[in-house]
């Protein structure tokens, strides 16, 4: 009988890190502990382990370097940083990609699709996608997660990350992924930490709401459109719902809010004629011969993929 009281203690103790009432109180950002929980990863090696995948990022992703534009992004995120539980250095970086989409790596290393950027339709909407990643990055969700699922191989991860990059990543969903494909409860409370984020730096914490419309909208219109990573957001109507259940409940009223800035337009029009730039560039471009690094040849004796 007494077993029984403490598994059902056990099964109704709070899945989310931190004290509760805390994580509700977005006047209380920056004071509060939204971390906690199993970690086999102190804080140092996390950011090791980050700063090591974000070089393998670097090496196989395109990312977007015009000084305007990068500039423009990490002082979104470094705003938006400002204003959250985080309590390491965080980058921003955009990935030149036509997947929407956008990823954290251990130790706050954050990336934003340029196709992200390009469905958000104004500066709010933008900050709502990083500040929800600032949330998985704040909570320490991905050595967190690798900690429950006891991930050891790191190899693979940033092969998985891009897909399209020798077309063998999606078979790699092994392990990996969990550094990434985080729980529904690390996904809501992300959701939740960020709404809270994208409030605190003045931002209308209904855009991300819209932007969640967005991307339901374009996974409907063109299957395949949003990444597979980011496809482990769903896009539910519940969570939706729960957005705009918390927007009333736990979020006070500001006379009013940022949606959108003079310099957003200015780079998304930069980024997009850029882009078109780049594109007419890799059209004419001869393809170059398909390239494989010394450790990938692990990978050889798999099928070959399906293009
Ligand atoms: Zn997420």
């Amino acid at each position: 009988m007494k077993k029984l009281v403490a598994i059902a203690a056990l099964a109704s103790l709070p899945l989310l890190s931190g004290t509760p009432d805390a994580k509700r109180d977005p006047t209380a950002i920056g004071g509060r502990k939204v971390s906690s929980g199993v970690n086999f990863y102190s804080l140092e090696k996390e950011l090791a382990l980050g700063k090591q995948l974000a070089e393998e990022v670097r090496k196989q992703a395109r990312l977007v370097e015009d000084p305007l534009v990068a500039e423009y992004v990490n002082r979104l995120g470094q705003n938006l940083a400002r204003n959250s539980d985080v309590t390491f250095p965080v980058t921003f970086n955009l990935i030149e990609s036509e997947e929407i989409g956008a990823f954290t790596l251990p130790g706050g290393f954050i990336y934003v699709n340029t196709a992200t950027l390009k469905l958000s339709d104004n500066e709010s909407e933008l900050a709502s996608v990083i500040a929800h990643e600032l949330g998985h990055a704040a909570a320490r969700h991905a050595t967190r997660q690798a900690s429950t699922q006891q991930v050891l191989d790191i190899a693979g991860i940033p092969a998985m990350i891009f897909g399209g990059i020798g077309g063998y990543a999606l078979r790699q969903l092994g392990t990996p992924l969990a550094f990434f494909h985080f729980s529904r409860d690390f996904e809501t409370e992300a959701d939740f930490l960020g709404l809270q984020y994208l409030w605190k730096a003045g931002y209308d914490p209904e855009s991300s709401v819209n932007m969640f419309e967005r991307v339901e909208a374009m996974e409907r219109r063109r299957p395949g459109a949003v990444s597979q990573l980011f496809r482990t957001h769903p896009m539910t109507s519940d969570r939706i719902a729960k957005t705009q259940r918390d927007i009333g409940q736990i979020l006070p009223n500001r006379p009013e809010y940022v949606i959108n800035t003079s310099d957003y337009e200015e780079i998304r029009t930069r980024l997009l004629d850029l882009l078109e730039v780049q594109k007419a560039k890799d059209a004419t471009a001869p393809q170059p011969p398909t390239l494989r690094r010394p450790n990938e040849l692990e990978f050889d004796d798999r099928p070959t993929p399906r293009q």
